[in-house]
């Protein structure tokens, strides 16, 4: 499932290709992945408005578009979100440069770009364009796609006004770049009898984390994922609060980790996979002390850490 750093690494790439761009049509909508709206609704709403920004927290996506409206989107266990240009020679895109209504115009490379191919087996697909043709829903503007493609239909799309999907309100803040410290941290282990990893997971407490980075983080802590979360010193809880930024930058750094299927908006692997100590590597040596790394299942999940190192 993508986590933080994949999520970021794709928001990055969104933010390069659909910033300031003015949505024209939605082609295709697979309504299993629509949250708390409708087929009519996306296609009434989304034509006209513009991307203003493209946020994140943890691992759920915003599209902050024209109007207040919101496009939540959420990866689930196998989405991927890919772009495909559609450009004439000398066609003009809008890039963005990082902020709402920071914009400016760019001469593209001519052509040379991918078109959707209507065959593929995708579930949502939309239409954005800088043209100003696309004002009057003409076809011949140059287009960029968007496409959410989800096997298994676990990814979801949700449009809200006003502020983003409601489900965003109850998370904690983003384990990468939120408002938190050691003392928020402490506050929240304090008493609690759960094991360590359980929290780490818990996206009420931080965003973003998920079965990967939170076996990373672990590792890197010298932390065992069984740990019951009320008997951190705050030495330990020092060191916790430390490596987690620091694996997930990591992770951002090498644009996420493609062990499973991940791929960014140009259909490109990532990075992380090539540097992970625990996660996956149960039965070989920890490049640490030299015990083999064990599997164990810690709040229903699969846990691979280092008995000789990991207290
Ligand atoms: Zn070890």
């Amino acid at each position: 499932m993508p986590e933080l750093p994949e999520v970021e690494t794709v928001r990055r790439q969104l933010g390069q290709s659909l910033l300031g761009l003015r949505f024209v049509s939605v082609e295709r909508i697979e309504p299993a992945m629509l949250l708390d709206c409708t087929p009519e609704q996306i296609r009434a709403e989304l034509p006209g408005r513009v991307v203003e920004e493209v946020a994140r927290k943890g691992k759920f996506l915003v599209l902050v578009l024209t109007e207040d409206a919101y496009l939540t989107l959420h990866l689930g266990m196998t989405g991927h979100l890919l772009v495909a240009r559609e450009l004439g020679s000398g066609a003009a895109v809008q890039r963005g440069t990082g902020g709402i209504g920071a914009g400016r115009t760019e001469k593209s490379q001519p052509a040379g770009a991918e078109v959707s191919d209507p065959h593929s087996r995708f579930l949502f697909s939309l239409r954005l364009s800088a043209d100003e043709a696309a004002d009057r829903h003409e076809q011949a503007a140059p287009s960029v796609w968007l496409e959410f493609r989800d096997m298994r239909k676990f990814g979801r799309v949700q449009l809200s006004f006003g502020s983003p999907a409601p489900r965003l309100a109850r998370l904690g803040p983003d384990a990468w770049k939120g408002a938190w410290d050691i003392d928020y941290l402490r506050v929240r282990f304090v008493g609690r009898r759960a094991p360590l990893k359980a929290l780490l997971l818990d996206q009420s407490i931080l965003a973003g984390i998920g079965n990967i980075y939170a076996d990373e983080i672990l590792w890197a802590a010298q932390l065992s994922p069984l740990r019951l979360a009320g008997t951190l010193t705050l030495e330990e809880l020092s060191r916790l609060a430390s490596e987690i930024p620091r694996r997930l930058e990591e992770g951002v750094r090498l644009l996420g980790c493609s062990i499973s299927d991940f791929v960014d908006t140009d259909g490109r692997a990532g990075g992380f996979q090539g540097t992970l100590k625990a996660y996956g590597r149960q039965g070989q040596t920890c490049g640490r002390c030299g015990q083999t790394i064990v599997r164990v299942i810690v709040a229903g999940r699969g846990t691979a850490f280092c008995p000789g190192c990991q207290f």
